[in-house]
């Protein structure tokens, strides 16, 4: 059976068509400046990289441009041979604890969540649309960053402010890449052999998050709200003390507008280094000597390790802690500073087998109290599974 797994952004379209069971990739690919002008998409079929330029309008006429792809290079012979369309939504509230097929109700509360991901479901629900119209025989489903937090308990997802902004405003944790830590603490526990687990997932690439995951069920993680908690990301502050933003609007007269886009698009690994958001770069300038980059791979490491630290007190021990994302699983001399710091906790590092990027391998010593993990991550392939199994 074809299953497509789709991410709709605003003026792009990421997807991947698996033939399920067999989790095989017949194609993938990405169009990008869909409406904006200039548009062109890449795919990769049969082991070659096929690059277009063509205007695409709307996620419609790339979604039909897809379609004659797919029947091009004969990776189907007609539409009807793909049976559901997985679509990748950021927000699902505390509506959705797990993956479901798209009804007019279900299409609705991703609309209504668009308060709560202003940049994201928007462009979720234009995709969704899009492939109905294209797709009709096909069934849908809504695959949730959110879904796999809904196990957190409250006193985790809760915070000490007035209540009535929970109840009005829905002021809540909900957490985000929860497709990708429920497909690596999955495979860490198919690796372990058992599903009565404790895990710490920790998914570090540009944005970033850490879960607490026990017996395959999330109870903590570190975004919140918005996907601007927790760790120091690439440009995102994480946790900071919320009175430095009235104290700064106050000061500067910046609004509340340029406050979010400082927070979200000016701190971070960029802000401390003055040079780079992406970790190649602070990699480069401290092996220069840069003290900025020095400074910020501090800060971000002492912040990954506060999280695992947290979680494994909160656990009350834990088996394994996995890395996964573009800086999980490549950034060598990150996870070394990482589990350096864990070492009071009896965790120690193998140097020779973490001298790896984006393998699934085994990283820690054979007497390291914990096991440590690089597991790539595949939302992709976690979207198609999700599913294949609804159908
Ligand atoms: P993601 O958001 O998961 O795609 O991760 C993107 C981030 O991964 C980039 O911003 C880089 O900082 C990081 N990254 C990717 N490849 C490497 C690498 N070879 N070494 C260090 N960092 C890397």
């Amino acid at each position: 059976m074809k299953i497509l797994s789709v991410n709709a952004g605003s003026s792009s379209l990421k997807f991947q068509l698996y033939d399920m069971p067999e989790e095989k990739v017949l194609l993938s690919g990405l169009m990008e400046r869909i409406g904006i002008g200039n548009s062109f998409y890449t795919i990769k079929v049969n082991g070659e990289k096929i690059k277009k330029e063509k205007e695409l309008n709307n996620h419609e006429e790339a979604f039909k441009v897809l379609v004659e792809e797919l029947e091009s290079n004969n990776v189907v012979d007609s539409l009807e041979e793909i049976k559901g369309i997985g679509h990748r939504v950021v927000q699902g509230g505390d509506y959705f604890d797990k993956t479901v097929v798209i009804n007019q109700e279900v299409l609705s509360k991703i609309e209504e969540l668009s308060s709560l991901a202003p940049l994201h479901n928007p462009a979720a629900v234009t995709g969704i649309k899009a492939a109905m119209h294209v797709f009709v025989n096909a069934i849908q489903t809504a695959v949730f960053d959110t879904a796999f937090h809904q196990s957190i308990p409250k006193e985790n997802y809760l915070y000490a402010l007035p209540y009535s902004w929970y109840e009005n405003y829905k002021v809540r944790r909900y957490g985000a890449h929860g497709t990708s830590h429920k497909f690596v603490s999955e495979r860490m526990n198919e690796i372990l052999g058992r599903t009565n687990t404790k895990l710490i997932t920790c998914h570090i690439g540009n944005g970033a998050s850490i879960s607490a995951v026990v017996n395959g069920k999330c109870i903590n993680t570190s975004m919140g709200l918005t996907p601007n908690a927790g760790l120091i990301m690439g440009t995102r502050c994480g946790d900071i003390d919320a009175s430095i933003i009235p104290y700064i609007m106050e000061k500067t007269g910046m609004s509340a507008k340029e406050i979010d886009n400082a927070i979200n698009k000016e701190s971070g690994l960029l802000a401390i280094s003055k040079k780079s958001s992406d970790s190649r770069d602070i990699e480069d300038g401290i092996a220069n000597g840069d003290e900025n980059c020095i400074l910020a791979q501090k800060m971000y490491v002492r912040r990954i390790v506060d999280y695992i630290a947290k979680y494994y007190v909160e656990m009350n021990g834990c088996d394994a802690i996995c890395f996964t994302a573009g800086i999980g699983e490549n950034a060598i001399d990150t996870r070394r500073d990482v589990i350096n710091e864990l070492s009071s906790l009896g965790i120690y590092l193998d140097s020779e087998a973490n001298n790896v990027r984006g393998k699934e391998r085994l990283i820690s010593t054979k007497d390291s109290k914990v096991q440590c993990w690089i597991i790539p991550t595949d939302e992709e392939l976690m979207i198609a599974r999700d599913t294949f199994k609804l159908l």
